[in-house]
């Protein structure tokens, strides 16, 4: 019954397609396709070398924000857009963007030492003949400053290592420290420093994590080199991404600024990245406690936290002006229903040659832009409007994306049904995250496009990694809980969405749902993120050889926006959505209960002297501050949503897959209007505590992990950081969101049972 609708919509799609198109169009349509038979032509457009020639080109010069090459890469896929017969133009916004004057860094004693600040070039690499217009070691948005003091080594710099360094006694309060990479987002371990009153920051990483450790460094392997870093960006993105001068409002031309010194995401204090060829001389010139087993890295010293006597001189200068960034964005019109959009995105600025980030998701993007282009030219035509975009200004902190969400808010949410990212891309096993409406059509694809290594699907082969990993001896809870699941037939489930890429202005600003996926496992790409050696040379010969999991990329993208475009009814399934929210909530309410039972065991350790008793008097450790007691919290508002969110959930899936193919077109329309905003159901304007631009009420990138989700957030973070009033109030307004919600799925349910 299903299957019929769908044929006949796609005829008479057709047939309206060749008038809209005459003359371009084969004068006669051809004959109607099933959805397996307009995936399968998709798919045999795909050309894995259009994606190795793209990239070459894109990746033969630096292409960082306000580069001549950025620019040009933006020109070149514009060409190519309009050519594959897309209405595509470029936008335009004029965003802060600071780029680095000077850098200095050195030992000013008690043996000197310059840091080098420079990645030297390999042979036979991209940054062999490439170099000029290259940025140095560089973080976006630090602050500029020229700072001298004693060295301390605060680990990852996360909450727990200043936890463990007071109780050795140590404060950076007038220090610089140097934190490695690790363990949460780059631009807490500045933030974090600088809280506890630290002046400046480096940040290095340590071949524990992506280098020698991991991997042999590149040339010969794809592991970091001892002279590569990261660079990145540090704006304090858990209070709001985008331009630090436009918050909450788009960056164009003739947009009001405020000024640079009121911009809460720009730190106060100087940061530079170093290498761990540089920071082992750094590191190996510390003295005080040896550092506790979890500061330990993989460099051949004992690792000491200091304070000195290794004293540093740390400078840096940028020009504070603004760039202009230029998103590509492309439109191919729905026959059916014009008015609803499905936005595809991946951004295309790197911080070097960005061959793997962004470029590999990037070109994927544009073989599937391409293949739908010879798709209309053929005579078919996408029943809704296909939205493209390639973003700029990701880097520096999703700049493209979230002036563009920002400037468009308005039509986003009166028409945008999804938004499907990707980012960079490796080799290996499908990881994807998103709204969980989407859970059942996003496993649809997973089984049904192919993993070239393994010749089976890309969703079997995942599931056959879960149940080996939940095996392997050691494994703990989770993976076990995940190979179960892999095991049965039940779908897999998406991961929450925090930050990190481009969807979140659409997800945790506008409401509207998002998918962000990629592949990885295999590979160990990572060894090169962000440095000059992440080349066309490095990544075609380590991470995706033959662009072959590009293709994968693409056909798996395709396959989301075909099938959310072509479906007759709506592709969500509600259910899958509230037992997931179920479960965090049940997450949410044992958090409350082991901090509870944490607090108490730590208060009878304090009591009874157990700290000063276990402790070693030739390394002294003082007690741990008591945290405080943890008072019961009432959930029982959110006990009664999230049972209500179940039942209306369980009840539209039914109403649907029982009476869904016999509506009549005008029923079918209204629901596809009913479900198609229902997740910005989720957002509240009141925002989250200290950042009221992130609206979701069930995703949001963490406060103190920045790319890690929290779930539940306004409820989850207010028990974290001891904020109870919140965790009270927020327990209202996420029950609110969701009676929201559950209010549309019954308005839904009636008009699918027709009372
Ligand atoms: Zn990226």
């Amino acid at each position: 019954m299903r299957q019929f609708a769908v044929v006949t919509a796609i005829a008479a799609a057709l047939a309206l397609s060749a008038a809209a198109v005459a003359g371009a169009a084969p004068k006669v349509a051809p004959p109607a396709m099933t959805q397996a038979e307009l995936e399968k032509r998709f798919d045999a457009l795909i050309d894995t070398k259009d994606m190795d020639g793209w990239m070459k080109d894109m990746a033969s010069q630096p292409n960082h924000v306000g580069s001549p090459h950025d620019k040009a890469n933006a020109e070149y896929m514009l060409a190519k857009f309009k050519a594959w017969g897309w209405d595509a133009h470029i936008e335009t916004f004029d965003v802060l963007y600071p780029t680095p004057i000077s850098e200095t860094l050195e030992i000013v004693g008690p043996t000197p030492f310059k840091a080098t600040l420079q990645e030297p070039p390999i042979v036979g690499d991209t940054t062999e003949h490439a170099m000029a217009g290259a940025l140095p070691a560089w973080v976006a948005f630090g602050a500029d400053g020229d700072v001298t003091s004693d060295l301390v080594y605060v680990n990852f710099g996360m909450p727990d290592d200043y936890k463990a360094l007071e109780r050795l006694g140590i404060d950076v309060k007038g220090k610089i420290v140097i934190a490695r990479y690790g363990a949460g987002w780059r631009g807490l371990k500045p933030k974090l420093a600088q809280d506890h009153g630290a002046i400046g920051c480096i940040i290095y990483s340590d071949p524990a994590q992506d280098g020698y450790v991991q991997d042999d460094a590149y040339p010969n392997g794809p592991a970091r080199p001892p002279h590569s870093f990261q660079r990145g960006s540090v704006a304090d993105m858990p209070i709001y991404p985008g331009d630090p001068l436009t918050p909450g409002y788009g960056s164009t031309k003739d947009a009001k600024r405020i000024p640079i010194a009121e911009a809460k995401t720009i730190l106060k204090i100087p940061v530079l990245p170093i290498s761990y060829a540089d920071a082992q001389v750094f590191l190996s010139q510390l003295k005080g406690p040896v550092a506790p087993p979890s500061f330990r890295g993989g460099l051949p010293i004992t690792y000491h936290v200091g304070p000195g006597p290794a004293k540093v001189h740390l400078a840096t200068k940028a020009e504070w002006t603004n760039k202009t960034i230029y998103d590509v964005v492309a439109v191919m019109k729905g026959s059916q229903y014009p008015d609803q959009w499905i936005v595809r995105g991946n951004h295309h600025d790197g911080w070097v040659y960005g061959a793997s980030d962004p470029l590999s998701g990037n070109v994927a993007m544009m073989s599937e832009m391409k293949a739908i282009g010879t798709l209309v030219k053929q005579g078919w035509r996408p029943k809704r409007t296909l939205v493209y975009a390639s973003w700029d200004a990701e880097e520096p902190m999703l700049l493209g994306s979230t002036e563009y969400a920002e400037t468009h808010a308005v039509e986003l949410k009166a028409h945008a049904l999804i938004y499907i990212n990707t980012d960079n891309n490796g080799r290996g096993f499908l990881g994807v995250e998103g709204n969980h409406d989407f859970q059942r059509m996003v496993n649809g694809v997973a089984n049904d496009v192919i993993d070239p290594e393994a010749n089976v699907s890309i969703g079997q082969r995942l599931r056959a990694n879960l149940m080996v990993d939940a095996a392997a001896p050691g494994a703990n809870g989770q993976a076990q809980a995940m190979g179960k699941l892999a095991a049965s037939d039940r779908d897999l489930p998406l991961g929450p969405l925090g930050s990190g890429s481009d969807y979140s202005a659409f997800l945790q600003h506008l409401g509207v749902p998002a998918i962000n996926f990629g592949f990885g496992g295999e590979d160990s790409g990572g060894g090169v993120y962000h440095s000059a050696y992440d080349t066309y040379e490095h990544y075609s010969r380590f991470v995706d050889p033959g662009f072959v999991y590009g293709g994968v990329m693409a056909k798996t993208a395709g396959r989301m926006v075909l099938r959310v475009s072509e479906s007759e009814l709506p592709t969500q399934r509600f259910g899958d959505f509230a037992d997931t929210v179920s479960t965090y909530l049940d997450e949410v309410k044992g958090l409350a209960n082991s901090r509870r039972d944490a607090a108490e065991a730590q208060e009878r350790l304090l009591k009874t002297g157990a700290y000063r008793l276990a402790d070693d008097p030739h390394r002294p450790e003082a007690a741990p501050a008591f945290e405080g007691r943890v008072p019961f919290i009432n959930f029982a508002p959110l006990d009664n949503s999230v049972d209500r969110l179940k039942r209306s959930a369980k009840a539209y899936d039914a109403a649907l897959a029982a009476k869904g193919g016999g509506l009549s077109a005008d029923k079918v329309a209204k629901l596809n209007t009913m479900t198609r905003d229902i997740d910005q159901l989720l957002l509240d304007d009141v925002g989250l505590p200290f950042r009221p631009w992130y609206r979701n009420m069930v995703y949001a990138p963490g406060r103190f992990t920045g790319y890690g989700a929290k779930t539940l957030p306004g409820v989850r973070e207010a028990i974290e950081e001891r904020r109870y009033d919140d965790a009270a109030r927020y327990v209202g307004i996420t029950a609110k969101v969701l009676d929201a919600y559950s209010d549309r799925l019954d308005q839904a349910t009636a008009l699918i049972n027709g009372n």
